[in-house]
């Protein structure tokens, strides 16, 4: 066996006086390479090689809970960036963007994201749409924050009772949509 467990397209599995080229493989310049992205499977009895594909990254499907972090606040939509996936247990190093609708937010009518959400905030979500862009909502006690920090002096707020508060400032947060996980108590 070779040792490097990843492949990319191009890189040399064997020679061909070794081996036969299988599954996702090519041969150039006398070797046997990788025709994808994936692990390397190279059978020396069977005199075989071939690449299997790497597992895709479990995009968010509809119903999948999320984390995201708050990128951008306007009246009726926020925009999210998605960096884990509770359902699937995955953490994304390139985040998904995501989109809140201000209707979705929570289940009561609210006019504006504006002291909803902040820049930075993290976000409790679930999918809503499987496709980009990946729309979410924040509806019922599970949702929302789950961290949010002082929009004057940038602490970390804490959970008081229903509200949030910033003891930096002792001014308390009455319009934030939290969870009820909000994480900082
Ligand atoms: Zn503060």
């Amino acid at each position: 066996m070779i040792e490097e467990n990843f492949v990319v397209p191009g890189d040399m599995l064997g020679v061909i006086e070794e081996f036969i080229p299988s599954d996702n493989t090519y041969t150039h310049s006398g070797a046997v390479r990788a025709k994808i992205v994936g692990r390397p499977d190279v059978d020396i009895n069977k005199h075989e090689a071939s690449v299997v594909r790497a597992k895709e990254v479990p995009v968010p499907r509809e119903g999948d809970v999320v984390q995201a972090v708050v990128t951008l606040v306007r009246d009726a939509v926020v925009h999210v960036d998605i960096f884990y996936n509770e359902t699937r247990r995955t953490a994304y190093a390139i985040p998904f963007r995501g989109v809140i609708h201000i209707s979705e937010a929570s289940n009561e009518r609210l006019r504006s994201f504006y002291d909803i959400f902040g820049y930075g905030d993290v976000v409790r979500a679930r999918v809503l749409t499987g496709k980009p862009p990946y729309m979410l909502s924040t509806r019922g006690p599970d949702y929302g924050l789950i961290v949010a920090r002082c929009p004057r002096c940038m602490a970390l707020l804490k959970k008081k009772g229903l509200w949030l508060y910033c003891s930096n400032c002792r001014k308390t947060f009455r319009k934030r949509k939290v969870s009820r996980l909000y994480m900082m108590r």
